[in-house]
Order: C-alpha cells, then structure tokens, then sequence
C-alpha cells in the first residue's frame, strides 16, 4: 500500500529541487493523485525566461502560486505532458493571464477523439503548437527536449532537460504508484515499449508529477517492467484455470485493495487482456475472457 507523507504537504510553495527547477504543488489530493499533481518551472532563477510543465488543475490558488514561482520571467512555453484533467486545465488560464504560448502534447478531445477518449481528459486543452518526438524548446540556459511515451495515455511526452540529465515523466513513471493505462485511450503494448524506451537512456532523476523524485530511474523502471511481466503471467495463470470476467480476476491479484481503487484495478487487467489478445494469448466471448 501507498504511503502517504504526513500533512501539512508543501501546496503553492515553490521548492527548488534542483537548481533549473522549482516544484509547485497543487491542492488536489487524491487516491488517483496522490498527494496532488507537481508542476515545475524550469530556468535559471535570476534569468530572463522559463517553461512551466503540467500547469495542472484551473484552480485560482494553484495559477497564483506558479506565478509567484515564475517570480517576473517570460514564460517561453506552457508545456504539458499529456491532457488529464489533473494536468493541463490550468494552461489555458495561465496563457490568458501572461501570454505564453502552449506547446507540447496533443490534443485529445472526447467531443473529436471517438474511442480513443475518456472522461478524465481535459476538453479544453489546445496547443499553440504540438511537439513530435525530439523536438522541444529551447531558453536562456535550458533546453527542454520531447520524448514521445503512449501509454499512460497516446498523447503523453516526457520532457528531458538536457543540461541537468532530468526527465519530467508526467504519470508515465511515477514517484509513489505504478501508472493506470486506461482502455481504450491507454495502451498497455505502447506502455511497456514506452518503459522500455526509457531504459535505453541515459537520464540521472526524474522529476514525475506525483510523487518524489525518482533518483535511481532505471532501477525503478526495470521493476515496473518486471511488476507488469509478473501481473501478465498471474492473468495468464487465472485464464488458465477457468474463463472469467475482469472482476473475477481483482481479489488474487489485488489482495488489500483500497476499494475506491478497484475501478483503476479492473481498467488496468482490462488493459492487459487487450494486449494478450492482440498478441494472440487471450479472447473474450462477451465478458469473459479465456485463453486463446
Ligand atoms: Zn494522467
């Protein structure tokens, strides 16, 4: 089970975490967001610019506090990883209010995206300009640079800081839980390729939006690998014993479950079975699934 950190959590402070960047939190705890949703400023403090990632929720309180910790800069770029509703809302109000252009993910909107939606996106999230893959933004001594990770969701980027080896991981990979991949918009194939692309780099600490500071990243990706390989293999092993719906599968797999977590729990086998059936392991006659 999570540990939650004792209260009084460090909401609208900004925290240097490192000396390019400033941690903001924001005052939306949950058990979907733990102890809120982080958003950074990165630029040199006595310099002239910044970018802000994941703004995060449109409330009043949050929007003051990042300004305050943007303390009179140009913000360059409102960037945001992808477009859940503890993520990006904030943008369009901070845009408003000090001009920034909005620049990273793309859209992802339930009145245009068809199935690949959910009702956790963020409706109102439009980009000035979307960034593919290696692309990214550049200001006086930072450098923030796209890397395309679907999963999570299909539209979500990790931003790497080149000059201090950071990644902001969004929810991709997080400081206190595993990432919810929620069908039909998340992924699980494109999940684990997505950790596995993390695992051919090179980065010293990920900065995640929920959670600490993740120091020893590979170490904690190659578990959350083996943490889906092993979770995969219990689906298999249950498949085999006897045909069943995805609620028959939550009480072995998910012993101690806080319950308001059991939907998460059932979206994330859900997410599993597709990619079995996909891959040709797993089929599913209604509800039920059974080995292929
Ligand atoms: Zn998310």
């Amino acid at each position: 089970m999570v540990t939650i950190p004792p209260q009084p959590w460090p909401t609208g402070l900004a925290e240097t975490v490192e000396p390019l960047v400033r941690r903001v939190l924001a005052p939306n705890p949950s058990p979907y967001t733990f102890t809120g949703t982080q958003t950074y400023v990165v630029g040199m403090a006595d310099g002239p610019d910044c970018a802000v990632i994941d703004p995060g929720p449109a409330e009043a309180a949050h929007i003051d506090a990042i300004v305050a910790a943007v303390a009179g800069r140009t913000i360059l770029a409102i960037m945001c990883t992808h477009t859940h509703r503890d993520h990006s809302p904030a943008a369009a109000p901070l845009a408003a209010l000090t001009g920034a252009p909005i620049v990273g993910c793309a859209p992802l909107m339930l009145q245009v995206a068809g199935p690949r939606s959910d009702e956790a996106f963020d409706p109102t999230y439009a980009p000035d300009r979307v960034l593919a893959d290696g692309e990214g933004m550049r200001g006086t001594g930072w450098t923030l640079t796209a890397v395309a990770t679907p999963g999570h969701t299909s539209n979500h980027l990790c931003f790497a800081l080149e000059e201090s080896g950071a990644l902001f991981t969004g929810d991709h990979v997080m400081g206190w839980s595993t990432s919810v991949v929620i069908p039909p918009d998340g992924d699980m194939g494109d999940y684990m390729a997505s950790l596995e692309k993390l695992m051919a780099r090179e980065d010293r600490v990920y900065h995640s939006a929920h959670g600490a500071a993740i120091e020893k990243p590979r170490q904690l990706v190659r578990g959350m690998i083996g943490h889906r390989r092993q979770r995969e293999a219990q689906i298999l092993r249950l498949l085999g014993e006897s045909p069943r719906p995805v609620s028959g599968f939550i009480p072995e797999m998910y012993k101690g479950l806080d319950p308001r977590l059991i939907g998460a729990a059932e979206m994330s086998v859900t997410a599993h079975l597709l990619d079995l059936e996909k891959r040709g392991a797993a089929a599913h006659d209604g509800a039920v699934w059974r080995v292929a």
